[in-house]
């Protein structure tokens, strides 16, 4: 009799595990899609005396969830993959070394079993590879797909170029925070500001924990802690805003932030092919 019980509370435990880590199989790939360097960072609504740092990563995520795959930003264009440091303005220096594609073929992933694809927001750096993703839904806030499509001339911090394919996609288009996969492990965070329709993306890793990727609510270190609006912001109440409601969100979740640009954190982390889970 004990021993049945035994068997009974075994099973139990087991089919409560599988309800309750509705996360179990959630996995974080992070890809190296180039880098930027300055010469001059006062852009960034920093003195240049502020910080000693002038290069920023530029990544490309994956996430693999169970119901499907996200990639989260697309990192810097295509063209520039392999030709070495490019002078991209004075001052401005860009290198990508192996492509996000080629990245994804290591991990035998193709384009399209991309299920959804995400920017944190359409600047130049962040939708590189992101028309390569045709058969990919694309998840985007209503005021940036207004911006950076149909009202395109009158940002000028947009390239429609870069992405205008991305038009043809299937599209969900968000209005606030979004649920990917319905279970609230991998969440859009709407923080409009630096564009109109930017966006972070919270997820709750089981083993790491909950983790924020920032897009480019912050760039260095140093504007988190100086809230340092860049010249190239759209609306810098807005963004003030954002910031205040994502650190809200950093300290009640305990959740790491990710400061997507941040090289030193990149030199620190596992890239693909290993993972966060
Ligand atoms: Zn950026």
């Amino acid at each position: 009799m004990k021993r049945l019980f035994l068997v009974f509370s075994f099973i139990f435990l087991l089919s409560s595990c599988d309800n309750s880590s509705t996360n179990s199989n959630l996995r974080l790939y992070v890809f190296d899609c180039g880098s930027i360097k300055f010469q001059d960072i006062s852009n960034f609504g920093l003195s240049n005396n502020a910080t000693q740092v002038r290069e920023l990563f530029v990544p490309c995520y994956l996430i693999e969830h169970k119901k499907g795959r996200l990639l989260w930003d697309a990192g810097l264009p295509l063209d520039i993959v392999g030709k070495g440091v490019i002078t991209v303005r004075p001052g401005i220096e860009q290198l990508y070394k192996v492509s996000l594609l080629e990245q994804l073929q290591s991990l035998a992933v193709h384009p399209d079993e991309i299920d959804f694809i995400a920017m944190s927001h359409m600047h130049s750096d962040h939708v590189g590879a992101a028309e390569r993703f045709t058969q990919s839904t694309l998840l985007i806030q209503e005021e940036e797909f207004e911006a950076a499509f149909t009202n395109v001339s009158n940002f000028p911090v947009f390239d429609i170029s870069n992405y205008q394919e991305l038009e043809n996609n299937k599209r969900v288009t968000l209005t606030g925070n979004f649920d990917v996969f319905g279970d609230g492990s991998v969440i859009i965070i709407s923080a409009p500001g630096h564009t109109p329709g930017h966006q972070v993306l919270l997820l709750r890793l089981k083993n790491y924990g909950p983790i924020l990727l920032s897009g480019d609510l912050y760039h260095f270190v140093k504007s988190r802690e100086l809230q340092a609006i860049p010249a190239f912001n759209t609306d810098a109440e807005k963004t003030l805003e954002s910031m205040k409601k994502i650190e809200k969100i950093i300290n009640t979740e305990e959740a790491t932030l990710w400061i997507e640009h941040n090289l030193e954190l990149a030199k620190s982390l596992n890239l693909a092919p290993a993972y966060y889970d």
